[in-house]
């Protein structure tokens, strides 16, 4: 889960390890429904991008309802990814995701996309920077690129654990 071009379908393909499988957006936002990818022993089900820009009103509600009740009650959810632009504070729309996880009480992997869009310097600086914006420690928060596969196998092996779990 993440807003639209956080790099969503790029990690999936990345994590799955098949160019061309989750598709990468040219129009963020128009994909309304759930697709679900097989990752033995569990299912990696991608939501709808949020919080884009020009998506109607009566798009965004119907994406509220979709998104806030699989969250909220979807009994087979194990976890929840949850992605971020290590780059960019949180949105209103991602502070609004943080605050229906926590009401929810899903286990959450946060992850950083983009990593590679910083100097190794920039990038410790901006996870400090993500932590303390979203009120967790730099140790609960998965740095990645997708472009650079850094992070991705670590990934990988923290979700398939919370799936095991
Ligand atoms: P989605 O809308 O969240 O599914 O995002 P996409 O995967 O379609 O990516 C949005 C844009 O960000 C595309 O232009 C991608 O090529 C780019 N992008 C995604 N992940 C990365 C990354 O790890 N590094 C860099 N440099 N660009 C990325």
């Amino acid at each position: 889960m993440g807003r639209s071009n956080v790099g969503k379908s790029s990690l999936l393909n990345a994590l799955v390890g098949s160019k061309g499988l989750a598709r990468v957006s040219g129009t963020p936002g128009k994909t309304q429904h759930l697709n679900v990818y097989g990752l033995p022993p569990c299912y990696l089900v991608d939501l709808p991008g949020y919080g884009w820009a020009r998506a109607a009103k009566r798009d965004r509600e119907s994406y509220r309802a979709l998104v806030d009740t699989y969250i909220r009650h979807r009994t087979t959810l194990r976890g929840v990814v949850w992605l971020l632009d290590i780059r960019h504070p949180p949105s209103t729309d991602d502070r609004r995701m943080q605050d229906l996880l926590v009401v929810a009480n899903r286990s959450v992997l946060t992850v950083l996309t983009k990593a590679d869009k910083l100097s190794q310097a920039q990038r410790h600086a901006a996870i400090r920077q993500r932590a303390a914006d979203l009120g967790l420690t730099v140790d609960d928060l998965h740095p990645t690129s997708s472009s650079t596969g850094l992070g991705i196998a670590d990934l990988g092996e923290s979700i398939l654990a919370a799936c095991s779990d």
